[in-house]
């Protein structure tokens, strides 16, 4: 029997683990995906490092896979041998729960997510929901590909969640932030990037994807913006970008774990400024972006890893040593 090779989460808090195992084959509904490229997110150190709370153990983490279907099983529509598919965090929805049937997935009663509640693509080989992967152009670089499939989509999410404000503030400034900024300078608006305070080679990047201004978190930008998307999961910027956000204007907090946050007068917030939340993606999230992610040019910067070292990019997103976004390649 045919084996794959996986990098697996047996505890949080441990390492993850190489391991071989038989390849497995696609239930009804289901692809078997060859992963040629994974990209490492953030949550997927919450996952690893126990603060995203139940995850499926033993799981292989992973969610923004690029790979070519390698089989298919019962009842899957669209989707040939070969074609080349991204998988994404959401795995699966109910279909039935009042969310699902009003438009709102993201926020459905029993999903599966990829690489946290399912396997994911920390691996040769990865089982997936045909209904929820997208088919992608067989013409851009597998590795520069993966990290549209959540920081590019989740992030696309939080954007629009923004509003339409000209002048936006972005906390954090990794994968999902240099794929945004690119957007928003693409569409004429003014970007202001904030990273770690000495952060040189952060704010360069953005600087060079289209931002005017960038600084440390903790400065004050040189114009109030109509809304912030914090990417770090720092609570301690809420309040930072409440300040540096006008009346009316939004902070969006992108990421699915955040340190608490602390406190601070209401004057901070009076004025109809909004704290929002983004959880998860829709599958129309990501058609749109997607879609608008060749018109508007993006191109990501990426470091490749190769698969059995997941844990040295791990501990490298951790440490902030990752300019844009790592990627596995197996
Ligand atoms: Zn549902
Ligand atoms: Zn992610």
């Amino acid at each position: 029997m045919a084996s794959m090779r996986a990098m697996v989460l047996e505890r949080p808090g441990a390492p993850l683990i190489a391991c071989e195992r038989p390849v497995p084959t696609p239930s009804t509904g289901e692809i078997l995906v060859e992963v040629a490229a994974c990209g490492v997110c953030r949550t997927d150190l919450h996952v690893v490092d126990g603060e995203l709370t139940n995850p499926k153990l033993p799981i292989v983490p992973g969610h923004e896979i690029v790979g070519r279907v390698a089989a298919i099983g019962a009842d899957v529509a669209g989707l040939a041998p070969g074609a080349r598919v991204g998988v994404p965090w959401l795995g699966h929805t109910c279909g039935v729960c009042p969310y699902c049937r009003g438009g709102r997935e993201n926020l459905c009663d029993a999903p599966l997510f990829t690489g946290y509640t399912r396997d994911g693509g920390y691996a040769t080989h990865a089982i997936a929901d045909a209904r929820f992967c997208f088919s992608l152009p067989g013409t851009t670089d597998d590795a520069e590909t993966a990290p549209l499939l959540c920081a590019g989509l989740i992030g696309w999410r939080s954007y629009r969640m923004a509003g339409e404000g000209r002048s936006l503030g972005l906390y954090g400034f990794g994968a999902a932030a240099h794929i945004l900024a690119q957007v928003a300078a693409w569409q004429g608006r003014r970007v202001h990037a904030f990273t770690r305070a000495g952060d040189a080679a952060a704010q360069s990047l953005a600087k060079s994807l289209g931002a005017v201004w960038a600084g440390a978190s903790e400065e004050a930008p040189p114009e109030p913006l109509d809304a912030a998307i914090i990417f770090a999961p720092v609570g301690a910027l809420v309040p930072l970008a409440l300040k540096a956000v006008k009346k009316g204007g939004r902070v969006v907090c992108g990421g699915i774990h955040m340190s608490d946050i602390p406190s601070f007068p209401y004057r901070d917030l009076w004025e109809e400024r909004q704290i929002m939340s983004v959880a998860n993606l829709t599958r129309e999230d990501a058609r749109e972006f997607l879609a608008l992610a060749p018109r508007a040019g993006i191109r990501t910067t990426v470091t490749r890893y190769p698969l059995a070292e997941a844990n040295a990019a791990l501990a490298d997103l951790r440490q902030g040593r990752i300019q844009g976004a790592a990627v596995l390649i197996p």
